[in-house]
């Protein structure tokens, strides 16, 4: 480590990524993150200064919620200036909802905040954690004369560094966990660091940074099938409180055409809910008016969520409803790129 070395803070949340196997038990626990340089002394060889910041309690990433998404964005606000890059230690389960979320609310972000967390734990011996934790280190250090090269939140697992919010997490087992099928990735990690700088965010000057805390949690996911209820329907759309909806429908955006639906649909809308149009399909893009099974959603003025993934626009959606923008604007603003989220 030299002076004048990138300072990164490096964030531990919870998930497999910290667990050691305690050879007496056989079970797995979270590790002492203090310890760290103890565990993985390959840290010492990078070019940076690393600092640590560990949850009171590291998590399993099922247990994530909004208010831990703003106590993670909360330290980066706090320690914004005094490190050039964050690394975020999370579980994989819920990585691409918690790093969706963080991209939006962390507004003018101007330095890389880098998720990543591993299949096996840290102390396996087959561990993946090593090398994803090394080199998303090495991607947050990155830096062009005194400018960080990633101006953005990405997520890093299997020699890949992703946009965080086009990011899904595909398997359970394979080391390659993730894919994002709307956008390539950033860098790809091999004998060099290969960074697509075409793909990257490139906020055109410093802004300051504006942490949004207000996420509306009150919001529905709906997942049409064939065969889903006119009752069903009926009992999810009139549930007191609801802020917001977003419909995971077929294809490029398809829904039945049943009466009974556009109905209950309408009546919603009637309400002044936002309803999003996103696609159970993992790839391409919603187009409303593509088929005659999107047509009246498209004249309802239902939004389309574009090649969004669904988690993406559960963040989106609880970023836009916690700003409180008017209901007119609503739709465009929605439908609009925010960062990087989804095509224009
Ligand atoms: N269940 C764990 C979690 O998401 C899995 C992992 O860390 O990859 O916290």
């Amino acid at each position: 480590m030299a002076k004048g070395d990138p300072k990164i803070l490096l964030i531990y949340t919870g998930g497999t990524i910290g667990m050691i196997k305690d050879f007496k038990t056989g079970s797995l626990r979270n590790f002492n993150f203090d310890d760290l340089l103890k565990h993985i002394p390959e840290l010492r060889l990078l070019d940076c200064e690393i600092d640590t910041h560990s949850f009171d309690t590291p998590i399993d990433s099922s247990n994530m919620r909004p208010k831990y998404w703003s106590d993670i964005a909360l330290v980066i606000k706090n320690k914004y200036q005094l490190f050039d890059g964050f690394v975020i230690l999370h579980g994989s389960d819920t990585m691409s909802y918690t790093a969706s979320a963080l991209s939006f609310m962390l507004e003018n972000l101007c330095k890389p905040v880098i998720f990543t967390g591993s299949q096996l734990p840290i102390g396996d011996l087959r561990t993946d954690a090593k090398e994803n934790l090394i080199t998303s280190i090495q991607l947050a250090s990155l830096h062009n004369e005194g400018v960080p090269v990633v101006k953005e939140v990405g997520l890093y697992f299997e020699y890949k560094l992703y946009r965080a919010n086009r990011t899904t997490k595909i398997n359970a087992e394979h080391f390659e966990a993730f894919a994002s099928l709307n956008y390539p990735p950033l860098a790809e990690s091999g004998v060099h660091l290969d960074v697509n700088k075409g793909a990257l965010l490139h906020p055109k000057k410093e802004k300051e940074l504006i942490v949004h805390l207000e996420l509306e949690d009150d919001i529905l996911l709906v997942k049409m099938f064939p065969g889903i209820t006119e009752k069903t329907i009926n009992h999810f759309f009139s549930l007191k409180g609801t802020k917001g909806v977003i419909l995971e429908t077929y294809g490029s955006g398809n829904l039945t055409t049943e009466p009974w639906f556009i109905k209950a649909l309408q009546e919603l809308m009637d309400k002044g809910i936002p309803v999003v149009n996103v696609t159970q399909c993992s790839g391409g893009s919603v187009a409303m008016g593509h088929y005659e099974t999107s047509v009246a959603l498209k004249e309802m003025g239902v939004i389309s969520g574009k090649d969004i993934t669904t988690e993406a626009a559960i963040a989106k959606l609880m970023y836009l409803l916690g700003r409180n923008d008017s209901k007119e604007d609503f739709k465009n603003i929605f439908e609009c790129p925010l960062r990087g989220e989804m095509n224009v």
